[in-house]
């Protein structure tokens, strides 16, 4: 009986296709809805030279359990590479490595005492495994605190302002301390070096993995379909207004993974206690401009930006960590930066945004010419990174949504650890769990 259940899912990132598997895999009818002509929603891939490059860089930590259990469940363990990785800062004009222990006792911008209390605080965050504390207390006075105003201003800043930019005074110490615990477990192997895990072509190797094991059980997933509207009769969720269709898909559960902006265009009436959820919410824009090069730019990988003249957050090379002979030998380098959506760099041409960027460039490497940029991409999504500030527990929405039969699974309720696919799968576990319990219970009652 329970076999016949139809679910409808809105989204094909990796909340929505883990969801999906999970009920298909139970014998669910199950159909994906993705608006974009690929899956894989902030981890969808583009093709470059023959491979697939994500729109927005990507990597695992070894702490990461849940995407590497589900790549073992679809039979691509093997594919998942652990390389290790090369950190860096850029400060004062020069750019130094930055992985180990060691390489902040060499970090010559702060004083010893400073770097040594840097090292202690790190090691007091790491070993700290409840992080309620750092809840009610923002991050920037925290460390400002601690770490006093140098250090932090030169180390602790630059991670903070390269996830929430101009509003990296409102996030909570929590948030960092999740950021630095996750970090610690990628570095135990003897802490002489990082690994970060990558899959062998791609995180675009998961996704697929993820649409045939729904194909395989029967299920639908189908891209370039956007939800319009998500219809309820007598108050309860019953179908889909998809574009192009001309009849509303009908479903027993229906399960959102949409950005919470998007949910509340397409939700039929929600009660305004959870609609003023939905909308106290606040993102940053993730806006990536990534370029194909031929030379490199640094020698690393990530390189966190300390220099208030460098108008992105981050340049990450990925073929500082993936070798460039996986892309025909060019260097491939994303300009990471994280605003607010009204920035007047979210209006620019990728054009616009190289020429904006390229003085930066060539602080970062003298020698860098705008003529070693061959090809260009820019990628940007208004939901990017939920701002997560003192009071964000308090405002997240429940996956069941007050309308019965319509539940919502997104990255704002992922919390205290950072949005990553890793969460967005145990995101997709759980919501498939929470679906099957109530269906399990109507079928009873
Ligand atoms: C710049 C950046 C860097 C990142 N780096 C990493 C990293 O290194 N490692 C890591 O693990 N994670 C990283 N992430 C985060 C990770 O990609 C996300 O947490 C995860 O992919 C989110 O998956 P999701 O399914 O929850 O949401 P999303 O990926 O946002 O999926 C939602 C999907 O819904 C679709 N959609 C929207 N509206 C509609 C509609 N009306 N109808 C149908 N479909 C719709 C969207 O197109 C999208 O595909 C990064 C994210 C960004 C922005």
């Amino acid at each position: 009986m329970n076999n016949a259940k139809r679910i409808g899912i809105i989204g094909g990132g990796f909340a929505g296709l883990t969801a999906g598997y999970r009920l298909a895999d139970a014998g669910y009818q199950v159909s994906v809805y993705e608006a974009q002509p690929e899956l894989g929603g902030q981890a969808a891939t583009f093709p470059v030279e023959g491979n697939r490059l994500e729109i927005f860089y990507h990597h695992i930590f070894t702490s990461d359990q849940h995407i590497v259990a589900l790549m073992g469940e679809l039979g691509i363990a093997d594919e998942l590479q652990w390389i290790p990785s090369k950190m860096g800062y850029f400060h004062g004009g020069k750019v130094y490595d930055f992985v180990t222990p060691l390489d902040l006792l060499r970090f010559t911008p702060l004083s010893f005492v400073d770097r040594l209390r840097c090292g202690l605080l790190t090691l007091y965050l790491q070993r700290t495994a409840d992080g309620e504390r750092f809840r009610p207390v923002t991050a920037t006075q925290w460390l400002r605190r601690m770490a006093g105003d140098r250090a932090y201003r030169v180390l602790f800043e630059s991670p903070l302002r390269g996830k929430f930019g101009d509003q990296k005074d409102e996030v909570s110490m929590m948030w960092f301390w999740g950021k630095v615990r996750l970090r610690a477990g990628s570095r135990q192997a003897g802490m002489t070096k990082e690994v970060l895990g990558y899959p062998r072509g791609s995180f675009q190797i998961v996704t697929d993995a993820l649409a045939a094991a729904i194909r395989a059980r029967g299920g639908q997933v189908m891209t370039e379909a956007p939800v319009e509207r998500i219809v309820a009769e007598g108050g309860r969720a019953l179908g889909l207004r998809v574009a192009g269709q001309p009849d509303v898909a009908r479903f027993d559960k229906i399960i959102a993974t949409v950005p919470s902006p998007v949910f509340l265009q397409i939700a039929p009436e929600l009660p305004e206690a959870y609609a003023a959820r939905l909308r106290w919410v606040r993102y940053q824009t993730a806006l990536c401009l990534v370029l194909k090069m031929t030379r490199s730019l640094s020698r690393i990988y990530w390189l966190n930006i300390s220099d208030p003249q460098v108008p992105f957050v981050a340049a990450i090379e990925h073929t500082n960590y993936i070798p460039p002979e996986n892309y025909g030998g060019y260097r491939l380098l994303y300009l990471s930066n994280y605003l607010a959506r009204t920035h007047r760099y979210c209006a620019m041409s990728k054009k616009e945004l190289l020429a904006e960027y390229t003085p930066a460039l060539r602080r970062i490497n003298p020698e860098f010419d705008p003529s070693w940029v061959l090809e260009s991409w820019l990628f940007r999504d208004d939901a990017g990174q939920p701002i997560v500030t003192c009071d964000y527990a308090e405002h997240i929405p429940d996956h069941r949504t007050p309308v019965p039969d319509l539940y919502l699974a997104n990255t704002t309720q992922i919390y205290p650890e950072d949005r990553g696919t890793n969460y967005s799968v145990r995101l997709g576990n759980q919501i498939a769990a929470l679906v099957r319990e109530d269906i399990a219970r109507e079928s009873a009652s």
